[in-house]
């Protein structure tokens, strides 16, 4: 069974990790804005990850989605949570699953030679990924203003890995839940630092790469990954890294 970790990064912010995938909690007075709710079989570890800072599904006042995989949607129907769920416009009909753009079964046969591959497939399967999940009630949250919600997150376009991928810019902490346009590890990779997923997992992989000079923009000290540990310094060195 994946091993939830919940680490403080900043005042109020929370990362959450099964080692599989992340999700991120921001807590202002009382109250939880939650960035992604991880696989089908962490509806379990998403409500531990609430009680262990001291908070339940009640607190959380809304949930937002960077991107509709299955890793990053999978529990939010299954877990009890009542609070509403927003992403970005363009991500709103693949939450619905009016389409899928999601690495399938095939793709990651296709890819079963590389033991990394191999392993990190038989560990997804035990959380459910190839479960059908959609999010059928979701709506479109503003860009580019904070919205009125716990850490105050500015809703940031990052298209590429999905079309309406949308990262989270929590400007009072410093710190960014940037999904999977900018990961700092992910157990099909084994890299430790900030980079961009391989291409299988990505829609457009040309789109990504123009994404993140968007990222690089952000004035923020803390990149809060889809996949991998926190990482500390600023967005430009993160995205430099990212494209060396
Ligand atoms: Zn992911």
């Amino acid at each position: 069974m994946p091993r939830l970790t919940v680490t403080q990064v900043a005042d109020g912010v929370h990362l959450a990790s099964t080692g599989l995938v992340n999700w991120i909690l921001a807590e202002e007075d009382g109250q939880v804005t939650m960035v992604d709710a991880g696989y089908p079989g962490d509806a379990a570890r998403v409500r531990a990850s609430l009680d262990r800072i001291g908070r339940s599904l009640d607190d959380v006042a809304a949930v937002l989605v960077t991107h509709a995989h299955v890793d990053h949607i999978g529990s939010i129907e299954w877990c009890g949570l009542s609070a509403p769920v927003f992403t970005g416009a363009d991500e709103v009909p693949h939450a619905k699953r009016e389409y899928l753009q999601q690495a399938g079964e095939l793709d990651v046969a296709l890819r079963a030679w590389n033991p990394r591959v191999l392993l990190w497939s038989a560990r997804i399967l035990a959380v459910g990924a190839t479960q059908d999940v959609a999010v059928p009630e979701i709506t479109a949250c503003a860009t580019g203003t904070p919205l009125d919600l716990p850490g105050r997150p500015v809703a940031v376009p990052t298209p590429g890995h999905t079309t309406g991928h949308t990262a989270y810019h929590f400007e009072g902490a410093g710190a960014v839940a940037t999904g999977d346009a900018l990961v700092t590890g992910h157990p099909v990779t084994g890299v430790r630092r900030p980079h961009l997923l391989p291409d299988f997992f990505t829609h457009d992989q040309a789109q990504a790469e123009k994404t993140l000079d968007d990222l690089a923009a952000l004035d923020a000290g803390i990149v809060l990954p889809g996949h991998g540990n926190a990482w500390t310094g600023t967005m430009r060195e993160a995205v430099e890294l990212a494209r060396s």
